[in-house]
């Protein structure tokens, strides 16, 4: 039977969009110079104008996070720093909703998963720190651990409030200061997060926010005043910033890119799997560093497993990410859509087999059909490269220790999936999959309390957890 679902929008009147922004230095907005606009992908219309962040700007924000690291937020007890990350956790439950409506409008992600993951999960990152923050003496983190000092912060587009989140809440918990810089597409929720730390009476200069581009960034990473930085993207930037920092004393944790295996052995529970599968690589549209992008299926069962999964992608319907029906939005940008485009066209031109459902896909703003390949060979780009969006490389194997050497034959090692009845069979194979997350029979959880991060191209260091706060503390005397 298939159900018809009448439109159910989420209505876009409870957020005000400024029709210009500046930045939030030292605990106030202060105007750009020049300024870019930022799009809603589903529709291309404008939503405002953000300001595109100088050397000057940065240097201003650090000056403002010096001063508010030595003469403030160093000074206050771990105690009194946990009530300010508790009130901001609360003020961003009160909003959640103006914060889910915007990130949705922003980003182009479905509303479901703005309102249901993305601002429920930054909210449990503050209560979770705001819980470290007297406690840091006390859990095994060194001799009187001590903050760095001003942390840069670098974060992507794909949970734009959420890596704020993972970056701003360890920070504060630890006795850092903050320069954050958003990405270039999704600057507006990191701004109306300036607004909640206003409202939360953070001391200023706590959190500083400088929107801008890739420039702004580097100002940032090069920015003598930075102790350390926290930097969520691309493998390539990644590699940048590393060269960057080379021989400074700077500290860094680099979250970088995926290419995630979810191995499906022939005793797995079929319909579940299927289920993990969808799960993994259409959340979001594929925009997860940690996507399950490539499925590596047991020989015995791939027919039946290619059927099942095409009856339930059929059912995945893609459209206006305000709609609460929504599973599938908007690619985040023209540039997103002509990456995932150009790989999947590699897909085709190297002899692999590419099947979608009929989508009805709008004429306005950027959209990709959810789509596998299927007859996928370990040399293939699509096999190899992170595409960032909904497609599903798909490969097979007949013994065990097959699919584990597939499933590590990648630059990346950030996460992989194990789907099987037998509990020896898991634990063998996640000791073997060389990633940092390793999910069994399920895929794409999070919690603020475990280390998430990679081995390989994916990057330096955990975020999350106990092992996050240590990135931000050094021993002290
Ligand atoms: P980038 O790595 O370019 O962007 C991540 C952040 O770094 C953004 O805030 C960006 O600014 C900033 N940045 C860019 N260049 C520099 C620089 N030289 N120094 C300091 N900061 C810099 O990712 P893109 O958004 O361009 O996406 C490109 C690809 O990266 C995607 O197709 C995807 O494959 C991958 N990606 C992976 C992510 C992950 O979580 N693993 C997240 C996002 C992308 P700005 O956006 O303003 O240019």
């Amino acid at each position: 039977m298939t159900f018809e679902y009448a439109p159910a929008p989420e209505s876009r009147s409870i957020v005000d969009i400024k029709a210009k922004y500046g930045h939030f230095i030292d605990g106030k907005f202060v105007t750009g110079k020049n300024h870019f606009a930022t799009i809603n992908p589903a529709t291309e219309e404008v939503l405002s104008q953000i300001a595109l962040g100088s050397a000057s700007d940065v240097d201003k924000a650090v000056a403002a996070a010096q001063k508010a690291y030595t003469k403030t937020w160093s000074k206050l007890s771990g105690k009194e720093r946990g009530k300010y990350l508790y009130r901001i956790a609360r003020i961003l439950q009160e909003r959640a909703r103006e914060f889910a409506v915007l990130e949705t409008l922003d980003n182009g992600k479905p509303i479901r998963e703005t309102r249901d993951i993305d601002i429920p999960l930054v909210a449990a990152h503050f209560f979770y720190h705001a819980g470290w923050a007297d406690k840091l003496d006390y859990a095994g983190l060194g001799k009187s651990p001590q903050p760095h000092g001003v942390a840069g912060q670098i974060i992507p587009w794909n949970f734009p409030l959420l890596m704020l989140a993972w970056k701003v809440a360890p920070a504060l918990a630890t006795g850092n200061t903050v320069v954050l810089k958003p990405a270039e597409t999704t600057s507006l929720t990191a701004l109306l997060f300036a607004q909640v730390c206003q409202e939360a009476e953070l001391p200023d200069g706590v959190v500083n926010i400088v929107t801008g581009d890739g420039t702004t960034g580097s100002a940032i990473v090069n920015h003598p005043g930075i102790h350390k930085i926290a930097f969520t993207g691309s493998t390539e930037v990644g590699k940048k910033l590393a060269r960057a920092i080379a021989g400074t004393d700077k500290k860094a944790t680099l979250e970088l890119g995926g290419k995630g295996a979810n191995v499906v052995f022939d005793d797995a529970p079929i319909d579940e799997a299927v289920e993990g599968i969808v799960n993994g690589i259409f959340f979001n549209q594929g925009h997860v560093c940690c996507a399950g992008s490539r499925l590596i299926l047991q020989e015995g069962i791939a027919d039946e497993f290619i059927e099942k999964l095409k009856v339930r992608m059929a059912k995945i319907r893609v459209g206006d990410p305000l709609d609460k029906n929504t599973d599938l939005g908007a690619i985040n940008s023209r540039e997103q859509l002509l990456k995932i485009q150009e790989l999947a066209g590699v897909g085709d031109s190297e002899g692999a087999e590419r099947w979608s459902p009929a989508c009805n896909l709008s004429d306005k703003g950027f959209w990709f059909a959810p789509t596998i390949f299927t007859g996928v060979t370990q040399a293939h780009r699509i096999a190899r490269e992170e595409i960032f969006g909904p497609v599903l490389s798909i490969l097979t194997f007949r013994t065990p220790q097959e699919a584990i050497e597939k499933a590590n034959n990648t630059p990346f090692g950030l996460s992989a999936g194990v789907w099987s009845e037998k509990g020896s069979r898991i634990l063998w194979a996640t000791q073997q999959l060389r990633a940092g997350v390793v999910w069994a029979n399920t895929f794409n959880k999070f919690d603020p309390a475990s280390p998430f991060g990679g081995y390989k191209e994916s990057g330096w260091g955990r975020e999350g957890g106990k092992h996050g706060l240590s990135a931000y503390l050094k021993e002290g005397k």
